[in-house]
């Protein structure tokens, strides 16, 4: 085992005799009215190794864990099983009554009879408590060939990698920084500040993306526990939670890594680029993006809205450009995808942009052109209010009805299908073409691939659980950080970067860090060396070949291993096993469910 990989100490009741103590729970109604928990209790009393069955209202309450606290105390208990509700609400806080009672934590076993028998047979309550009676005694079986387990405790570099330097990355830094964490910011471009550097006068504030930017760089600059790498290019990312390591070289040339325990992934998004004539765009004049269309109102003179040195009298926005792309009737991506998301900030930002050259230029005309207005956020509906009140004339086309742009030396006709007066084929004449694009996931496929980070169906970073895990991908110890996750604005990029940094200070708030211990584990005089299992691994270093006491063997490497159990799958003589998952504890479950 790696010298920064320890086991800690528990105590341990595996050679005491089991007697099992098991624990039904009414979840006030949601199993009781449709399970008879008292004739589960009754079965599971004469089950063997049982020595006590019991039901109760609410097993997660203090009163239902003292329950057990006291039997633990009293009768001797040295393993329980709970039937109840999901393991992933409460299997933690049984654990957690054990390790309280001075029984190894591991010794508990947590059944399912809410979602797997009372909710999904409501109509037939005498079914689902012979349901429940079998899965409470496939637990007991479980429970009773399970050893103790202790957490995997590994030691870590007490610094978090910040990858990107946007404004997500540097809120994600300082706030690491405030809870005490060394901070390492590795920021591919030349600056600090992402996206903010372009893109002009933004909502909510007003401020100038650069004015945020240049605050935050001036708060990131003045901590002494973060240090700033720009204009570098990552070439590896490896390691495992706690120890990670990044290397990257420098516009000079010169190479660097970075340890860290933690890394938050902040490396946001990129615009879309629209398609060579996508609305016209690279073909015709005066055909730009939003983010062109900002930097434009933003070098126009007072008084005059210019583009290519001519005066701009009219434009038309096209909602949508590259996102919320439907299948057959927009292109594909280089990848073969379509974009079938919202990018949720461009219509705000749209309108925003409007309603500055509304104040700025009031005899421009503009015409919006949309499918759906998704002016989601606080206050965001007064753009849109403002925006109809001085005079911005929408139109609006559905899903199938793409407006159509048809250039000729005298401008743009901007030809729509408009939904708002029953399907009249509507056409304005516009100066300028304005394409409201969204966002694209940063190409960070090297990152992506080295360290098998999981993305969702739209090629963002995908987290583990939206509302139970926000912020963390599956890869332990690595956290995500504004649009590196999904389209959001400088606000939500902000909180999400506060949340990211909170878990990793949390992660490495203690020099070693304590892993579950459910990883694969290999029984050494058993394994004959044939290689089969490290073949079927897909973690990088998790499983190896290596010699042993003169013998070749699979070598686990606990950090890396993520339990799948892909391995044991594969074993011709069951050498390897997850640890408390066994092959021997699942035929006893097997068995008992299938007895008579
Ligand atoms: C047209 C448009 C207008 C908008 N207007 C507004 C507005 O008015 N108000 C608002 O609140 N929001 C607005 N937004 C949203 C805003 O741009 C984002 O919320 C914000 O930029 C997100 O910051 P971020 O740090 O997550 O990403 P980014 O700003 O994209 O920063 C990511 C950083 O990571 C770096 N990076 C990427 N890959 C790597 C790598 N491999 N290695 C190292 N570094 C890397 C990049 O160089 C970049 O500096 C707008 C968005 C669009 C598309
Ligand atoms: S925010 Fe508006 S413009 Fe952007 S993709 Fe969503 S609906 Fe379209
Ligand atoms: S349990 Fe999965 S991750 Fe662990 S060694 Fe086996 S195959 Fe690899
Ligand atoms: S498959 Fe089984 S026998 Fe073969 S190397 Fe792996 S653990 Fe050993």
């Amino acid at each position: 085992m790696d010298e920064k990989i320890t086991e800690a100490s528990s105590k341990d009741n595996y050679r005491q005799e089991p007697k099992v103590g098991v624990y039904i729970c009414h979840c006030g109604g949601n199993i009781s009215d449709i399970i008879d928990v008292k004739a589960v209790a009754a079965a599971l009393a004469k089950y063997p190794g049982v020595a006590v069955a019991r039901e109760y209202a609410f097993m997660c309450s203090s009163n239902g864990q003292d329950l057990i606290a006291e039997d633990i105390k009293n009768l001797g208990i040295n393993r329980t099983v709970v039937a109840a509700c999901s393991p992933s609400l409460h299997e933690l806080t049984f654990r957690n009554v054990l390790q309280r009672a001075g029984v190894n934590p591991y010794l508990h076993e947590h059944i399912n009879i809410r979602e797997q028998a009372s909710w999904v047979h409501k109509a037939d309550h005498a079914g689902a408590t012979a349901k429940a009676i079998k899965l409470a005694q496939a637990g007991v079986e479980k429970v009773k060939r399970k050893d103790p387990l202790n957490a995997i405790r590994v030691a870590a570099e007490p610094r978090v990698a910040v990858i990107g330097g946007g404004v997500a990355g540097m809120r994600a830094a300082l706030s690491a920084a405030g809870k005490g964490l060394e901070a390492v910011i590795i920021e591919k471009a030349p600056r600090l500040g992402g996206k903010l550097l372009e893109l002009g006068k933004m909502y909510p504030s007003g401020e100038e993306g650069t004015a945020i930017a240049g605050k935050l760089e001036a708060l990131v600059r003045a901590e002494s526990k973060i240090s700033v790498h720009t204009g570098v290019d990552i070439d590896f990312v490896g390691g495992f939670v706690g120890n990670f390591k990044i290397n990257f070289k420098n516009s000079d040339g010169t190479s660097s890594q970075v340890k860290a325990g933690a890394i938050i992934m902040a490396t946001g998004y990129q615009h879309y680029k629209p398609a060579q004539g996508e609305f016209g765009y690279g073909e015709s004049a005066n055909v730009v993006t939003l983010p062109e269309f900002i930097s434009l109102m933003k070098n126009s003179p007072a008084g005059r809205l210019e583009y290519s040195g001519k005066e701009i009298k009219s434009l038309a926005l096209i909602h949508c450009v590259g996102s919320r792309q439907v299948e057959g009737i927009h292109k594909p991506q280089a990848d073969g995808k379509i974009n079938d998301y919202c990018s949720r900030v461009c219509c705000s930002s749209a309108l925003y942009a409007a309603n500055q050259v509304k104040d700025r230029y009031p005899g421009v005309r503009i015409y919006d052109v949309y499918r759906d207005i998704r002016t989601y956020g606080m206050q965001h509906e007064t753009y849109y209010d403002k925006a109809s009140k001085d005079g911005v004339l929408f139109m609006r086309h559905n899903e199938a009805d793409q407006p159509v742009i048809v250039s000729d030396r005298t401008g743009h006709t901007v030809k729509v299908k408009d939904v708002l007066t029953w399907g009249e084929e509507l056409e304005v004449k516009a100066d300028l073409i304005v394409l409201v694009t969204g966002m694209m996931p940063s190409d960070i496929s090297l990152i992506k691939s080295q360290m098998k980070m999981p993305t969702g169906a739209d090629r963002f970073l995908q987290e583990v659980h939206l509302k139970l895990r926000p912020v963390e991908l599956a890869n332990s110890g690595v956290f995500i950080a504004g649009t590196a996750q999904y389209p959001m604005d400088v606000p939500e990029a902000m909180a999400a970067a506060g949340t990211a940094a909170a878990k990793a200070a949390i992660l490495l708030a203690e020099p070693d860090i304590p892993l579950e211990p459910f990883v694969a584990v290999v029984d050494e005089h058993k394994c004959t060396g044939c290689g089969l299992c490290p073949a079927e691994c897909s973690y990088d270093g998790a499983l190896m070949m290596a010699e042993k006491n003169g013998k070749k063997v699979a070598v686990v490497n606990p950090a890396l291993c993520k339990g799948c159990g892909a391995c044991v799958a594969v074993c011709p003589v069951r050498a390897i096993n997850v640890a408390g998952w066994t092959l021997d504890q699942f035929d006893a479950m097997v068995e008992a469910i299938a007895k008579e």
